[in-house]
């Protein structure tokens, strides 16, 4: 079994560039364990850079990926909740101040359910079920008219991750205490653009400098 060549001579230069020059910081996140200042909940697609985005540095952001950045609903007595058991994890154990659901333009898990919906295809496999999350998704016209039917999808899926995130009882409550806030942004992978829901419950661009 051989790794590919790009990953190992990928792995040699972080050593040399990033991790040597910075082995002091990585001694310190080895003993003092880490304090990520938010939890990011992003897709699985290989096109967003969650680290990159945000420039964040090493310890800075405890990030879950999944297939389309969804989040079940507050299920106890589930079986297997990858999702809910890092959620859980990073608002119980790391007490992260801010959760931020990051969706992104062309993905392709908000895309399969358009294409289900479209053709009624009867849920199979892993996917489909993990996609059923956005049955009864409700895509709002505002965000079709300014951003176009695609996106609009993909910002519904996000609004509806917030909304599972809030059935989450220690979730709600950190929320009206002030000790948790919670974000929506969209990632638009050709332009670089951020987009993030505001008070108002519209996506408006996020300030550049
Ligand atoms: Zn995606």
């Amino acid at each position: 079994m051989t790794l590919p060549k790009s990953l190992v001579e990928g792995y040699r230069r972080f050593l040399r560039d990033q991790h040597a020059p910075e082995r002091g910081r990585y001694i310190q996140l080895a003993e003092l364990g880490q304090t990520p200042a938010a939890m990011v909940i992003a897709c699985c697609d290989a096109r967003v850079d969650v680290s990159a985005i945000f420039d964040a540095e090493p310890g800075a952001l405890f990030i879950l990926r999944n297939v389309a950045n969804l989040v079940p609903p507050f299920e106890p007595e589930g079986m297997y909740h990858g999702t809910s058991a890092a959620i859980e994890f990073a608002v119980l154990a790391l007490q992260v101040p801010h959760i931020i659901v990051l969706g992104h333009s062309h993905c392709g898990g908000v895309a399969a359910y358009r294409a289900k919906i479209r053709d009624k295809v009867p849920a199979q496999g892993f996917i489909a079920r993990w996609l059923t999350l956005l049955d009864n998704l409700k895509v709002l016209e505002a965000d079709t008219f300014a951003y176009g039917d695609e996106a609009a999808f993909e910002l519904a899926a996000i609004r509806s991750s917030l909304v599972q995130l809030r059935s989450f009882p220690f979730i709600r409550k950190r929320e009206e205490t002030g000790l948790l806030s919670i974000h929506g942004l969209h990632f638009d992978i050709a332009s670089g653009s951020l987009i993030a829901l505001d008070d108002a419950g519209s996506f408006t661009a996020l300030a550049a400098a």
